[in-house]
């Protein structure tokens, strides 16, 4: 007999699948982003919550499990959450082999166990904060990149700091409130934390833009999908304001060379629209005085 819980995150993905068929939103979506939306669906699976533990059936290594939760639920995350899927193992390497040829992801599994060994945790827990329709997460493990860059003899200077390691993505939706799309662009950032594993901070901006240059295409993918509810009618409000973000975006970047550029004064923008479009919190300085608190001597 499914839950409750197991039944609406069932029905919003038949929410989604369906709005993504329909001729009007695969024309405003364009064929990249939708197979990479549809892509993201194929992998989807139904978290198991039993226990108030937060696991993974059927998973075949690139599974992305979706769950959905009240205020002041307060799960714990299985241990899969604490490894990257197949998928961004692949992409991890790929990025270490542009940084240095011939260097595998060997290095990484390495430091992984070292971590782990150590005792350091990922984020263990989730909840679903008020405000917010959904969410993507996924465990993240911090390095020390300039350790990293000498140690690997990666042959260029660091001009980061920090190097964040992103683990298997959770989607998060709100019980009983979640529409096709808020799920859809949640999706496209699920997408994002498998196609860019591996994140570069030398300071709270880079932070920021980064978190910003995930939002932008996100925003604008759930907008679309947004405009098209209802087969192009007026889907109601807007209760998380895609179409004004999508909207504000497209404006401030019209005539530039990237339609999705992140930049301060674009955010400056939203927050003095009372926009808090990132939802990330991550706090460089406490992070990187973490990290050089846990140096290795030389
Ligand atoms: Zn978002």
């Amino acid at each position: 007999m499914p839950n409750p819980r197991y039944r609406f995150v069932e029905q919003q993905l038949a929410a989604v699948e369906t709005t993504l068929a329909t001729p009007a939103v695969r024309q405003a979506l364009g064929e990249t982003l939708l197979s990479g939306l549809n892509d993201v669906l194929g992998h989807l699976t139904i978290a198991n919550t039993r226990g108030g533990v937060i696991t993974i059936p059927d998973d075949d290594g690139d599974t992305i499990p979706v769950v959905a939760l009240s205020t002041g639920d307060n799960f714990l995350l299985g241990p899969e959450f604490t490894t990257p899927t197949n998928r961004q193992r692949a992409s991890r390497i790929r990025t270490f082999t542009e940084w240095a040829p011939g260097l595998g992801d060997a290095v990484i599994m390495d430091r992984e166990f070292t971590i782990r060994g150590q005792g350091q945790s990922f984020t263990q827990r989730v909840t679903m904060p008020g405000q917010t329709g959904a969410r993507t997460m996924a465990p993240a493990m911090m390095l020390d990149f300039e350790e990293m860059a000498r140690d690997c003899q990666l042959g260029f200077p660091p001009s980061a700091l920090i190097a964040k390691f992103l683990m298997r993505p959770l989607v998060v939706l709100r019980m009983g409130s979640a529409a096709p799309d808020v799920t859809s662009h949640e999706l496209t950032h699920v997408t994002q934390k498998i196609v860019r594993p591996v994140r570069l901070y030398s300071s709270q901006q880079d932070v920021q833009m980064d978190a910003l240059a995930d939002e932008l295409p996100a925003y604008g993918g759930g907008a679309e999908v947004r405009r098209s509810m209802n087969g192009g009618t007026s889907a109601g409000p807007d209760p998380y304001r895609q179409i004004e973000a999508d909207t504000l975006r497209t404006r401030h970047n019209r005539g530039t060379s990237d339609p999705f550029a992140a930049s301060p004064e674009l955010l400056d923008r939203y927050t003095r629209r009372g926009m808090p479009i990132l939802h990330e919190h991550f706090d460089f300085d406490m992070a990187l005085a973490a990290i050089q608190a846990a140096r290795q001597p030389r």
